[in-house]
């Protein structure tokens, strides 16, 4: 093939190619418009709207999504009443003036929201669970893990104490969190944190050690309220590193060492569990806290709310950032159907 010839045909060949690819373009220009997906429009705040919460709004955006919006939140946190009162950075006690008795028979501890993320401090089995033990209790659940493994503080917070305790908890580090929540990290090998820091979720405040009372490194992890533990497992799956709900609601009971979320969340039917706790003579609100769904804030999944008296839709919607309409299309029920008691509704 001489040259002239070889320069036609690539000429040629370009040609065709260019020709064959044109048409297609200009077809799939003429075809019927991609719906654009929700995420790709482009989103302006509209408006904001007041929640329950002063220091919290929803904002609406143009592509009809949402947020909640905190605008003082960062600003304000220091002046924050639940990071000034009862604050006592020399004790791992600080609530010295309020009693067990003096809690609510329910608290509701917001624990996450599209603003709040959670962070599991560590992920792995536990080994020896909240408790009696012996003659003494164990308040909280071991983690057994390699020393100088990263320890993370569970959600946004202040760190209260970070000092080594003589009382047996070695390196302690306590964060207490914007719901009145406090969770104790002991036994560290090195703290990342001192007294009076923010911290953020996911933040390294210390790692595995195994100073004061430890027979070998392990995290040694309680959570409190009012200086009053409960078992953490109620609120976190240790081993999949999951929080186990978005609110939840800490009964009076929970504060008893005999209450072990793992004998109290061992259900799969909620419905069934609080029609055989109310026939046991369990009063409403023990049966509806034992069938609080596993796991629903963290995995994404359906989310349900069990029906106590008072409820209507236009309390229960804003609690879990939803709307009536959107919980009465999921239930099939319109707004003005009579809620039951123990009713469980799917509200995400
Ligand atoms: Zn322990």
């Amino acid at each position: 093939m001489n040259d002239t010839r070889k320069t036609f045909c690539l000429f040629l060949l370009a040609a065709l190619t260019a020709a064959s690819v044109v048409p297609a373009r200009s077809q799939r220009r003429t075809g019927p418009p991609r719906e654009p997906k929700l995420e790709e429009l482009p989103r302006r705040p509209v408006d904001t709207i007041a929640t329950s919460d002063p220091e919290t709004r929803v904002i609406i955006y143009s592509n009809n999504t949402w947020e909640y919006y905190r605008p003082t939140l960062e600003r304000q946190w220091g002046e924050l009443p639940v990071y000034r009162n009862n604050w006592d950075t020399a004790s791992v006690f600080s609530y010295r003036s309020i009693e067990l008795g003096d809690l609510p028979a329910v608290i509701e501890l917001k624990l996450i929201d599209s603003l709040d993320q959670f962070c599991c401090p560590v992920q792995g089995k536990v080994l020896s669970k909240y408790g009696p033990r012996r003659r003494r209790s164990h308040n909280g659940v071991d983690i057994p893990l390699k020393t100088g493994e990263p320890v993370r503080t569970a959600f946004d917070g202040k760190v209260r104490y970070a000092r080594y305790n003589t009382g047996g908890f070695g390196y302690l580090v306590i964060v207490r969190h914007a719901n009145g929540l406090e969770t104790w990290h002991a036994h560290l090998s090195k703290l990342n944190v001192e007294v009076g820091d923010y911290v953020k979720t996911g933040q390294v405040i210390g790692y595995i050690g195994s100073t004061g009372r430890a027979y070998g490194p392990h995290l040694h992890f309680e959570v409190r309220y009012c200086d009053q533990a409960f078992d953490p497992e109620f609120l976190f799956d240790f081993e999949k590193g999951m929080l186990r709900y978005q609110i939840f609601a800490l009964e009076h009971s929970y504060f008893n060492i005999q209450s072990r979320a793992s004998e109290l969340l061992e259900e799969d039917d909620p419905e069934q569990d609080i029609a055989n706790m109310l026939l046991a003579g369990a009063d409403d609100s023990t049966a509806i806290r034992a069938a609080q769904p596993k796991s629903a804030a963290a995995s994404g999944g359906p989310v349900y709310h069990i029906v106590k008296k008072g409820d209507i839709l236009g309390r229960i919607a804003p609690r879990y950032g939803t709307t009536i309409a959107r919980i009465c299309q999921l239930n099939g029920i319109d707004r003005n159907s009579t809620l039951r008691l123990g009713q469980r509704l799917r509200v995400k």
